[in-house]
């Protein structure tokens, strides 16, 4: 819903965002509401609001509410630095939000500081409490695994989850266009992870048809889970069921594909929802079978923040 961000992670926006010179406006509430319909009457049944930094629009809260209101949409996620969280989280929930993905690399305050560039690691711990006490349907945390970062954090996120029902998901650091010398520094495969939790008694749980990229394993005496998300895997791409919107209206088919679609001009007043479906379906065909990261190809994407994650 936006390309704009507040944190400068080292893997996405190392340098913090800037509106690139004659960018469109992002979409209104209005061609939001129209993309929504179109996509649910295709079949769609989830939608994830992301960014950029999501919470920075100020409607964000009236989008939850319209895609809660979209016949058809059964879960509304939202992926979240987390900044916000404290004071947000409970009209999120009230207008129909039904999960929540908070980022959070590092349970240590100075390597939050490090790799975030803000020192508010207490605030979004918060902010994940405060999601805790909601009733959602799931609170999950995003933690790209870095080498020398948080490598050696699984401990900490075990003590965690222990006590707290959270699912924390460990991302392989991905290569974009922008990012390629800390890639090249800093990839670790999630699969190093996998012997450790085995260890400790965790078992990989089967996927539900809804369900995302990651592997979830979970243990008996623990109230949370811990999944492994692996872009690099042979078969990550197999079980692929996501299209991305970026927040200017153009299709992306993939995270790492050659660009997006403009569906911008399906989305006006004037009642175009059937060549929005057709032009969804035409350009569907299209998507590949697999992206080229293990070749060294990122696509088009410079980084994640422009089409989500
Ligand atoms: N700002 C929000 C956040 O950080 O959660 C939402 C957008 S962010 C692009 C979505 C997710 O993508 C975050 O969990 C972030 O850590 C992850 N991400 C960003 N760049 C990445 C990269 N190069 N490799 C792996 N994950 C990345
Ligand atoms: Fe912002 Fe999320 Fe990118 Fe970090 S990962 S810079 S919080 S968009």
């Amino acid at each position: 819903v936006t390309d704009a961000c507040n944190f400068r992670c080292g893997y996405c926006l190392p340098n913090g965002y800037r509106l690139a010179p004659g960018a469109a406006r992002v979409l209104g509430l209005d061609e939001i509401d129209r993309l929504l319909g179109g996509f649910a009457e295709l079949g769609v049944e989830k939608v994830r609001l992301t960014g950029g930094e999501p919470t920075l629009r100020r409607d964000v809260v009236d989008i939850v509410a319209r895609a809660a209101a979209t016949p058809g949409i059964r879960q509304i996620g939202l992926t979240t630095n987390g900044y916000r969280l404290p004071t947000l989280a409970p009209r999120l929930k009230e207008a129909g939000l039904t999960q929540i993905n908070v980022s959070v690399d590092s349970l240590s305050r100075s390597t939050f500081h490090g790799v975030t560039g803000w020192d508010s690691l207490h605030a979004v711990l918060d902010g994940i409490e405060t999601c805790l006490g909601l009733g959602l349907r799931a609170v999950k945390v995003n933690a790209v695994l870095m080498r020398g970062v948080n490598d050696e954090a699984l401990p900490d996120f075990l003590a965690w989850i222990k006590r707290a029902p959270i699912s924390v998901r460990f991302i392989e650091l991905m290569r974009t266009l922008d990012n390629r010398a800390l890639f090249e520094a800093q990839h670790v495969p999630v699969s190093s992870l996998r012997d450790a939790l085995l260890a400790e008694g965790f078992t990989a749980s089967p996927r539900g048809p809804l369900d995302g990229p990651a592997v979830t394993y979970a243990h008996p005496e623990y109230r949370g889970t811990i999944g492994l998300i692996a872009p690099y895997g042979r078969d990550f791409c197999e079980s692929c069921n996501r299209l991305r919107v970026s927040s200017r209206g153009d299709l992306h088919l993939c995270l790492f594909g050659k660009g997006g679609a403009p569906l911008r001009q399906f989305l006006g007043a004037d009642g175009a929802r059937e060549s929005l479906k057709e032009e969804v379906c035409r350009l569907l065909v299209g998507k590949a079978p697999a992206h080229g990261l293990r070749a060294g190809d990122a696509g088009a994407t410079r980084n994640l923040s422009a089409i989500g994650g």
